[in-house]
């Protein structure tokens, strides 16, 4: 073999070993799945793969704090003035509203149209309602106490190290660019020691994030067979309109919606666009965690999206904790589901509610695995559609959950490209 055969070996790109390892880890898990059954494999998975992914997981989030401080902070020194900063937040937080009503809107008109809540069996309702009772019953405990004045108040924290240390991410956003503007209005001298401090820290940080990417194979493969190992097949088949309503939904959004939204509103090239983000999007499908994928997607919108550091470094931590596109489209559709499954009526009053609500909820879910459960709860009693039946479909939230998770980041990815164009017009 030349030497230059073997050199191209050594180098397959990243981003094709990452899908290397997302497809090897499906089709290992579905297969072991298949001839061992989920039962047998519970041992394996829950001491091998299991904790493997998680490890991935938190050296992914890790980095995520010391990542918001130092970019954010440094965006902001890089803005230059206050009206600036102030132009690019409401660009951003408007087209985060935009987009999060658009998709909740979509997810409602779906279900309104495909009914596949009315064809479930009441047999298999009931069972599932049995089967999933405690779960249901443990998000509900969680959903006390989330959604409320509290969550706004807590956005400006009393102690940041304390907010650091419980991941408050809208707290450690609010102390990163409260840091940014002070350093933007001392004098520059005065200031310099603390911005060249960010400046190493981001670059150490950046660093990190490479290291950790090297093994996202080997983390991608672990949490990916970890679900499919462990899913049950039958109930996905006994809820196939259900999920695939949800998922087509979600698909029409991330392949039709936001393309859109890049030809005519960024101006650029979807298909070029979609390219340079997979690594993105195969982080959050393989996490199905927001936060997790942040510190990839802030690489990737400045290393190959071009985006400048200003706007990713803005757009992108709020985004992860704010902007859930996915995540509302799936709770809309899963209220009108139940409400058909539970043959509760909701006319189209009781469902503007509904994407108010899954607005709202979606701003305040966190940006982990499930996050947006016990919310989601809160919106079914709202509208009388009783909170329990949710057990009725976590027993495949979780494949929801990674569809989700990828409309949520690319809805960031996006808004961050719409904010990046308007601003160089300015
Ligand atoms: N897993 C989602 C995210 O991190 C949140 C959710 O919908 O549960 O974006």
């Amino acid at each position: 073999m030349s030497v230059t055969s073997r050199s191209e070996k050594r180098t397959i790109p990243a981003h094709t070993k990452i899908l290397g390892g997302l497809i090897l880890g499906a089709a290992a898990g579905i297969t072991a799945n298949l001839t061992l059954g989920s039962g047998n494999l519970q041992g394996f998975v829950a001491n091998v793969t299991e904790p493997v992914g998680r490890m991935w997981l938190s050296a992914l989030i890790m980095i995520v704090i010391p990542l918001i401080l130092a970019t954010l902070s440094l965006g902001v020194v890089g803005l230059g003035d206050l009206r600036t900063l102030g132009r690019i937040g409401l660009l951003t937080i408007l087209g985060f509203l935009l987009l999060t009503v658009l998709s909740t809107s979509l997810g409602l008109f779906a279900m309104n149209v495909f009914q596949p809540g009315g064809g479930l069996d009441p047999a298999v309702r009931d069972k599932l309602m049995v089967a999933y009772k405690d779960e249901a019953k443990g998000a509900m405990g969680l959903a006390t106490g989330k959604f409320g004045i509290d969550m706004f108040v807590k956005i400006i924290p009393r102690n940041p190290i304390q907010a650091m240390a419980n991941g408050e991410m809208l707290a450690v956003i609010f102390m990163a660019l409260m840091l940014g503007v002070a350093m933007m209005l001392i004098p520059r001298e005065k200031a310099e020691p603390m911005v060249r401090f960010m400046e190493s820290l981001s670059q150490i940080v950046v660093a990190i994030i490479h290291l950790v990417m090297r093994v996202a194979p080997i983390g991608v493969f672990c949490l990916v067979f970890s679900v499919t190992a462990r899913f049950g097949y039958e109930l996905l088949i006994q809820l196939l309109k259900y999920v695939v309503v949800v998922v087509g939904t979600m698909a029409l959004f991330e392949f039709g919606v936001y393309p859109l939204v890049l030809k005519f509103i960024a101006r650029r090239s979807p298909l070029e666009f979609f390219r340079k983000i997979r690594v993105v999007i195969i982080t959050a499908f393989s996490t199905s965690s927001s936060n997790a994928t942040l510190p990839t997607s802030m690489r990737v919108a400045e290393e190959e999206l071009g985006l400048r550091r200003e706007v990713s470094a803005f757009v992108l931590p709020l985004g992860a904790t704010m902007n859930m596109n996915g995540t509302a489209l799936f709770e809309g559709a899963t209220v009108l589901f139940l409400a058909q499954v539970f043959g509760v009526q909701l006319p189209l009053q009781a469902q503007l509610i509904v994407v108010v609500m899954s607005v709202l909820m979606a701003v305040g879910t966190a940006g982990v695995p499930s996050g947006s459960i016990p919310l989601l709860m809160m919106v079914l009693a709202v509208v009388g559609v009783p909170p329990e039946g949710i057990a009725i479909i976590l027993g495949v939230d979780r494949i929801l959950d990674m569809c989700r998770t990828v409309l949520n980041v690319s809805g960031d990815l996006v808004t961050a490209a719409v904010v990046q164009r308007f601003e160089k017009r300015q």
